[in-house]
């Protein structure tokens, strides 16, 4: 999934940066790189496998790999790019098509690939750090990766409520995270994140992972996941009760419900992930429980699950049409239990369309 217009729009913000080419790429394992580090070569080129780099300049598009994907490019790669195979040694051999200003994204590049890299520029080439301008694009998601983040957060709804009628009474938190992952393969996805499963007392640490404790009856159950189907993620919570619990958590539960609706209501474009936060904290401030909600309200999901923009305390990122962002407030009582209650929704003009259908009522499975 790429289009032609991608490599042009780089291409622009490169030149607003006064660069002449743009490094993209995974410089922290190049050659050997998981999804998450090659989403940007993803985006901009439609290239899926783990070993590819691009070089975005003023007329200039490349699209770089070594022998092993040589067919696999001339198959996905946007005709937007030249492709090309390096031969030897891979930084050295990307060093030989540098010049002038160079930018490269220090995120995503090691220390020693750096060194590398520094060592066997051509005289007369520069590195300049350029952080984050294939993300910033990628950021507004179009029709059709809005639909490619709607068929894996459907997927997920599907796992969850395959879950609920398991049951998770006397199963260990592992057992069911590898259910819940398993059941994803079944269904054609790969899980975006190692599910989440916190019982109980795990539940009031926001990203415990699943241990052998047994699930008991009468506890609050965390579970939180994603799916990952055509290169994109989707990220979704629901805390559940295995049959009845305290009227503590049951008013915990309401509360956060409460407060994840109150912030819903108000998401539209021109909201600042700031002020989305705030109006999620307020019904919980006003119970008392502040300290007890430790996180952000959200982040944006795309090819990666945790992508610009940013809902939190201090975020002055800009909601806009086309940010796919989650929302999702907690209450953790330490010692006791957690609750957690994340959607994933496309913000719009005049409101968000949610992209989380599993029910939000509290739940009694068994
Ligand atoms: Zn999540
Ligand atoms: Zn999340």
């Amino acid at each position: 999934m790429s289009d032609a217009g991608r490599g042009e729009r780089l291409e622009a913000l490169v030149a607003e940066s006064e660069l002449d080419v743009l490094l993209v790429g995974d410089l922290v394992r190049p050659g050997d790189s998981g999804p998450d580090a090659m989403a940007n070569i993803r985006w901009l080129t439609g290239f899926t496998g783990t070993s590819g780099m691009a070089l975005v300049g003023a007329g200039r598009r490349e699209f770089l790999t070594d022998f092993r994907y040589t067919q696999r490019a001339a198959a996905e790669v946007s005709e937007d790019f030249e492709r090309v195979t390096l031969e030897g040694r891979l930084l050295a051999s990307v060093a030989t098509r540098l010049a002038g200003r160079v930018g490269f994204d220090e995120d995503a590049t090691s220390v020693s690939s750096l060194r590398k890299l520094t060592e066997v520029l051509p005289e007369g080439a520069e590195l300049v750090p350029s952080n984050g301008f294939v993300e910033k694009l990628r950021r507004t998601k179009d029709a059709q990766e809005i639909a490619a983040i709607a068929e894996a957060s459907r997927l997920a709804d599907e796992v969850f409520e395959w879950l609920a009628g398991e049951g998770m009474a006397g199963r260990t938190e592992r057992d069911v995270a590898k259910s819940a992952e398993a059941r994803m393969r079944e269904l054609g996805a790969e899980p975006a994140f190692p599910p989440i499963v916190g019982s109980g007392p795990n539940g009031a640490l926001p990203h415990s992972e699943p241990s052998e404790r047994e699930i008991g009856s009468g506890e609050l159950v965390v579970v939180d996941m994603g799916a990952r189907l055509d290169g994109y993620c989707s990220d979704g919570t629901r805390t559940w009760a295995t049959g009845g619990v305290s009227s503590e958590a049951r008013d915990v539960y309401e509360l956060v419900h409460r407060a994840q609706e109150a912030s819903l209501a108000e998401i539209r474009a021109g909201l600042t992930g700031a002020e989305a936060d705030r109006i999620s904290r307020d019904p919980i401030e006003d119970a008392g429980h502040s300290e007890l909600y430790g996180h952000g309200l959200g982040h944006g999901v795309g090819m990666e699950v945790h992508e610009a923009p940013r809902l939190g305390k201090t975020s002055e990122d800009v909601l806009g049409a086309g940010d796919v962002v989650t929302v999702e407030p907690g209450v953790y009582v330490p010692g006791k239990f957690g609750v957690r209650i994340e959607d994933l929704v496309v913000v719009e003009d005049a409101g968000f369309r949610n992209l989380s259908s599993t029910s939000k009522e509290l739940l009694e499975i068994g």
